[in-house]
């Protein structure tokens, strides 16, 4: 059984997804304590708790310690089976973090699966639908299985209530690949959705980002959003090249002026927009998981955050792949994974 401290480098949920998705994968038992202690509500909360119920029937496995606030929690992994599943998370916690940890598993299942997720899918600190599925999916389809997903209704912070569906139809092995450039520029443009909330504020906010990105009246989309009873507005950013799209986004709350919103959103895409790294700094820590369980693979990205850094010392605990980074010349970095040398 492997024993995995929770605290580690970062110390966020991701420890637990990463752990949950990787020993479902390979079979191997874990046992992780001190799960968020550092965070201001430590321990295991909805979203999390939603991850480790959806991996247990995914994985049928036997767990100790699943409830709302524990900071442990052992798992032991079964046979990965595959078919329909549905998880409400309960809140607006993330149904892309729970799909995320799943989704290694079902993509090598012995057949297709149909996952609905109901719960956040547009919170801040965890991947909006939109990156969801313009940047992570198409990623894994280099890979080899073919993951659809359908938005449903858009579920904001903090009441929660959106619904996404995912078709998955897996394969037997995932192909590694090398992501190393961005390839021509296509276009970028610029979305503000608001639900239940004037549209002026998405006009403001729109405004700003397109006078400073210098885009044009047809890449910017102001969008109303219906059947959602909560207010939401949220701004991304999409930059897409021929070889990736990288979405950035802004979640806005009480108390700040769409001027300032606007701001925040450009400030997510600034340090993509200023690099020629094709991967930008959230998928890079996202992409780690799937290209080790391939076996090997290489991309260039922004600089890693310490949530990348910390996936890469948890994949290594459960997988005999080596993560190499280096920084280039140019100021971004190469991620290599690779079969580990002995
Ligand atoms: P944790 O903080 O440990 O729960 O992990 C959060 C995860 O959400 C990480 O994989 C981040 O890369 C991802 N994430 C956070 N914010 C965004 C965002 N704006 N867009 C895409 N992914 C995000």
């Amino acid at each position: 059984m492997l024993e995995i401290d929770g605290a580690k480098g970062e110390g966020g949920g991701q420890v637990l997804r990463t752990a949950l998705s990787l020993s479902m994968v390979t079979g191997t038992p874990f046992r992780i304590s001190n799960i968020r202690v550092n965070r201001e509500n430590p321990g295991m909360m909805a979203q999390h708790l939603t991850a480790v119920k959806a991996a247990k029937a995914v994985s049928n496995a036997k767990v100790e310690g699943m409830r709302e606030g524990s900071t442990e929690l052992t798992f032991e992994p079964g046979v990965i089976g595959n078919g329909r599943y549905f998880y409400s998370v309960g809140t607006a916690g993330s149904t892309s973090l729970v799909l995320q940890t799943i989704l290694p598993a079902l993509m090598l299942a012995p057949g297709p699966s149909e996952i609905t997720l109901e719960g956040g899918t547009h919170n801040p600190f965890a991947p909006p639908y939109d990156f969801l599925a313009l940047t992570y999916l198409p990623a894994l389809a280099r890979m080899g299985p073919v993951v659809q997903a359908t938005l449903e209704r858009h579920g904001f912070y903090p009441a929660g209530g959106g619904r996404m569906k995912v078709d998955v139809q897996p394969v037997e092995e995932l192909q590694g690949f090398e992501l190393l450039e961005r390839g021509d520029h296509v276009r970028t443009r610029a979305r503000a959705l608001v639900s239940n909330l004037s549209m002026t504020f998405a006009i403001r906010e729109l405004d700003i980002i397109a006078q400073k990105l210098g885009l044009g009246a047809g890449d910017i989309h102001p969008e109303s959003i219906t059947g959602n009873d909560s207010a939401g507005n949220v701004v991304c950013i999409e930059v897409e090249h021929e070889q990736i799209t990288e979405v950035f986004t802004a979640f806005g709350r009480r108390g700040i002026t769409p001027e300032e919103f606007a701001e925040e959103a450009l400030t997510e895409s600034r340090e993509y927009l200023a690099s020629t790294a094709p991967v930008g700094r959230y998928l890079c820590d996202q992409l780690m998981l799937p290209l080790a369980l391939a076996g090997g693979g290489r991309f260039r990205t922004v600089k890693p955050t310490r949530h990348a850094v910390t996936n890469a010392e948890v994949i290594r605990m459960f997988l005999p792949v080596d993560i190499q980074i280096a920084k280039l010349d140019d100021g971004s970095f190469e991620v290599a994974i690779g079969p580990q040398s002995s």
